[in-house]
């Protein structure tokens, strides 16, 4: 980020990703996507900033980590990436506007088509920079936010495959309720219509069939929740986001694979947000703290002072709600969240000193190395009214993001 470009001090609050958990979330992942013998595409997302674990850095860790491609968000992380030296495929899933499908392009990278308009661009760049336009038409299924209903679908191929600057490389759904449930019809449904519509494209191309040794179409409609809940149903590729960072999906998705009777896979957080202590004050009873007096201690209390606060993206709504690990113990968060500054009562904390690492979010490790007790992203959701996708995605662009063995 160009502030720390700028500024070389020491961050007061990081981001630590462990590569040793990601490298362990591919390897579980990429065992399971092979439940029917074949070896399916790894695309792991890395929009939203990498899910809010830094993008260039967790894009590295997830290479290195054996991940084949990497889903970005927009033009942005595309150029970023590849201005950053990154040569993998990317795979574009969200809104292009033509201008920016014309630069994905020139920077190599394929993305989902559903639009007559972006198609023009991206032909017009591919005949510009002399290289093909790698383009996944996304199929309308039932999500109905993006992509096209059959008839369209098969008028977008045939338009893709009669032209030689674009090649059709690709088809695309995405399932609209699969991790809000243990009720998978609908998205079994959602499975049939893009099956039917894919096996339609290839007999209107004169592709082979799915599964023909000759097949180079690649389907995929698969994210984190359905690899984890239908392994044998990955495609040719599988788009995976929150299952990489360690995280599930859902409690529904968890309690679906249990209820089917297998071992649910082991994942691994990767990500622990940190701050230290920068300030501690003995106070008496009585003593309101913060903004609003939204808290009054009842007892002496020694409170901390975190250098952090929801400019970083620790959510106001945090306020006398969430806890902080301080020496492998939970404190509270007492008084609001302001801009730059959490209150905490460390009183049950024997032996705090400022400087002290404390925990917003993920394990602190025990004195011997151990991991010790846990704030869950699932946890700070249930805090904060909403899903631990936002609680990760969040956290500031700013705030330091360290890859740690
Ligand atoms: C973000 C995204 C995914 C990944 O979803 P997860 O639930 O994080 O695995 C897959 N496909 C598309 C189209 C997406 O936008």
């Amino acid at each position: 980020m160009s502030n720390q470009v700028l500024s070389a001090a020491e961050p007061l609050t990081w981001v630590e990703v462990s590569q040793a958990d990601l490298t362990h979330n591919i390897n579980v992942l990429r065992h399971a996507s092979r439940a029917r013998g074949q070896a399916p595409v790894l695309c792991a997302m890395v929009k939203g900033n990498a899910y809010g674990h830094g993008l260039l850095p967790t894009a590295r860790a997830l290479l290195a980590a054996g991940v084949d491609w990497l889903g970005t968000g927009d033009i942005h992380e595309i150029e970023v990436l590849r201005g950053n030296g990154i040569e993998a495929p990317l795979y574009n899933v969200c809104y292009l506007p033509p201008h920016h499908a014309a630069r994905a392009v020139e920077l190599g990278a394929r993305f989902v088509v559903y639009d007559d308009d972006v198609i023009t661009a991206a032909a017009r760049a591919a005949r510009q920079c002399g290289r093909r336009a790698h383009l996944h038409v996304k199929i309308e299924t039932g999500n109905n936010r993006q992509g096209l209903r059959h008839d369209a679908a098969l008028a977008m191929a045939d338009r893709i495959a009669a032209d030689p600057h674009l090649h059709l490389e690709g088809l695309a759904t995405h399932f609209a309720d699969v991790e809000d449930t243990t009720n998978h019809a609908f998205a079994r449904s959602q499975l049939q219509r893009f099956d039917a519509c894919a096996a339609a494209i290839r007999v209107r191309l004169g592709l082979p069939p799915a599964g023909d040794p000759h097949d180079q179409l690649l389907t995929h409609v698969s994210n984190s929740a359905a690899l984890l809940l239908w392994p044998e149903v990955c495609g040719a590729m599988v788009r995976f986001g929150i299952a990489a960072y360690g995280l599930w999906p859902s409690k529904e998705t968890l309690l679906s694979v249990q209820m089917t009777g297998k071992q649910p896979l082991e994942l691994r957080p990767a990500l622990t947000w940190k701050t230290q202590i920068a300030q501690l004050r003995d106070m008496p009873a009585g003593e309101y703290i913060g903004y609003g007096r939204t808290f009054r201690t009842v007892r002496p209390t020694k409170v901390a002072l975190l250098p952090v606060g929801y400019y970083d993206g620790y959510d106001r709504g945090l306020s006398n709600l969430a806890q902080v690990l301080v020496h492998g113990q939970r404190a509270h968060v007492i008084g609001r969240v302001a801009m730059n500054m959490v209150t905490v009562d460390v009183t049950d904390c024997p032996g705090v000193a400022v400087g002290d690492e404390v925990v917003l979010l993920g394990a602190q490790r025990e004195p011997n190395g151990q991991p010790g007790d846990e704030i869950g992203a699932e946890q700070m959701a249930g805090w904060l009214g909403t899903i631990h996708y936002e609680v990760v995605t969040r956290i500031a662009e700013h705030v330091q993001r360290r890859i740690v063995a």
